[in-house]
């Protein structure tokens, strides 16, 4: 069994869900388990109609009236069989009518709970998955769309439920294996579950993907393909570098660092399921089918250890953070208050380099960090710089190639930097550099990398 999970803007409309059409009925060997995403902007739509409603405002129901246009003119154009087309409506229609309804019980009682909110923005992959399941039948493919809250079982955290492995595993052998076993193809909804009582969850923005991983491992996929509308994991951000090339492999410790430090296509957290589970993962580019996409690894086989870096990956708008004390020489204890004030305003640090009076710290920069900067200044001597990116070279290659940190810093001999850290354990060399000098060092760094 293969799980093939396609993204919102792989479905957003006639053309797309034909594209991805033809992409799995090529695979039906393969026994392909389908996971699909809400087309387009679906979820959002539908979160807009949540927080008119919380915020007593009108025009809910006309937001639904546009999911409801967009989506019978979807099937028409894409479910092209008739009889197939009844069936589609069929399971289509009833999700709308209880998208008003709730609409209207929600405008009622002025009140919308966190159950209400998964109830509505599940509705989206509850309409999709038939969509894409009539789509194929109208293809000759035997097709058959599958209730999301029957597969994954999850707790009650509503908004950010978490799968149950256990029961999702009997569940997916009960509901999926069967199908598959027939040559039938199953397309589940991602992004939704349902708890032990059979109230409909979510897992979070986004968790669709973390749908496939789990599925994948729950039926031991020979693969899992997550087909995404960019050509897998790049060399760089196609944007500032516009012959940035698509990763053939990458490993997980690579791509769960480059979310981190800015640029995943995949949430880790999502993928970890399946790559514990030793499920190869493929990323890959549903408007180039042909293009093989990046392989994400569990770890390098030691016999191919990359001689370059993976990936170039940023953040923008950080701030720089200067504790300086000449308190720290030789005193313990110091950087424990340090943090502490980090600690009690909640604020995520991201970087660290120390010296001997010295502690520079990185965070995202924004109204809190003056609030720490007056905060540590009880402690030290304070100085903040703002207008900072941070730009960070990742690959297990930077732990175990000599020369790479020389070519990095050749890349970038013309850039003042004003901080770098790289450290023992991780595969990351990051640099701190004014914003505007972000382009210039990303297309250096990329010349000198990958040129
Ligand atoms: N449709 C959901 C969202 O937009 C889940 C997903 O696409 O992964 O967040
Ligand atoms: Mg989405």
């Amino acid at each position: 069994m293969l799980v093939m999970k396609f993204g919102g803007t792989s479905v957003k409309n006639a053309e797309a869900v034909d594209r991805v059409s033809g992409i799995i009925s090529a695979r039906v060997s393969e026994q392909p388990i389908v996971v699909v995403s809400a087309t387009g902007d679906t979820t959002d739509r539908l979160v807009e109609i949540l927080d008119l409603i919380d915020d007593n405002k009108p025009g809910a129901m006309a937001i639904a009236e546009e999911i409801e246009r967009k989506h019978i003119e979807l099937i028409k154009e894409v479910v092209t069989d008739p009889a197939q087309q009844k069936i589609t409506f069929g399971k289509v229609e009833p999700e709308i009518d209880r998208l008003k309804d709730m609409i209207s019980a929600m405008e009622r009682l002025g009140d919308v709970s966190m159950r209400s909110r998964d109830a509505v923005q599940a509705l989206g992959e509850r309409m999709s998955a038939p969509i894409l399941a009539g789509s194929l039948a109208s293809r000759g493919i035997d097709a058959e769309s599958v209730d999301p809250g029957k597969v994954i079982a999850t707790d009650s955290n509503f908004g950010a439920a978490r799968p149950d492995f256990a029961s999702t595993k009997v569940q997916c052998e009960r509901e999926l294996a069967p199908l598959c076993a027939k040559g039938k193809v199953p397309v589940v909804g991602g992004f939704v579950g349902s708890t032990s009582k059979g109230i409909i969850t979510t897992l979070g923005r986004g968790g669709s993907d973390l749908t496939a991983s789990v599925i994948a491992k729950s039926v031991g996929a020979s693969g899992l393909e997550f087909w995404k509308d960019v050509d897998g994991i790049l060399t760089a951000d196609p944007r500032i570098v516009p012959d940035a090339k698509p990763l053939q492999e990458i490993t997980f410790e690579e791509a769960a660092e480059l979310t981190f430090l800015g640029s995943g296509v995949l949430h880790p957290a999502s993928i970890q399921p399946a790559v514990e589970a030793g499920v190869p993962v493929t990323v890959r580019n549903s408007y180039k089918k042909d293009s093989p996409g990046t392989k994400i690894l569990k770890t390098r086989p030691s016999m191919s250890v990359s001689e370059t870096a993976a990936s170039i990956a940023y953040k923008k708008n950080q701030a720089l953070i200067n504790v300086y004390s000449t308190r720290m020489i030789g005193a313990s204890g110091f950087l424990r208050k340090v943090f502490e004030v980090f600690d009690r305003l909640n604020i995520s640090v991201d970087h660290i380099a120390t010296s001997e009076v010295n502690v520079t710290v990185t965070v995202d920069d924004g109204d809190v960090v003056a609030v720490l900067a007056k905060e540590l200044e009880e402690v030290a001597t304070v100085t903040v710089t703002h207008n900072v990116c941070i730009v960070s070279v990742v690959g297990d290659a930077l732990r175990q190639t000599a020369g790479i940190g020389a070519k990095i810093f050749t890349a970038l001999k013309d850039i003042n930097i004003l901080f770098s850290t790289h450290s023992g354990a991780t595969t990351n060399l990051s640099v701190g550099l004014e914003n505007d000098r972000l382009n210039d060092a990303i297309l250096s760094l990329h010349r000198h990398l990958f040129g």
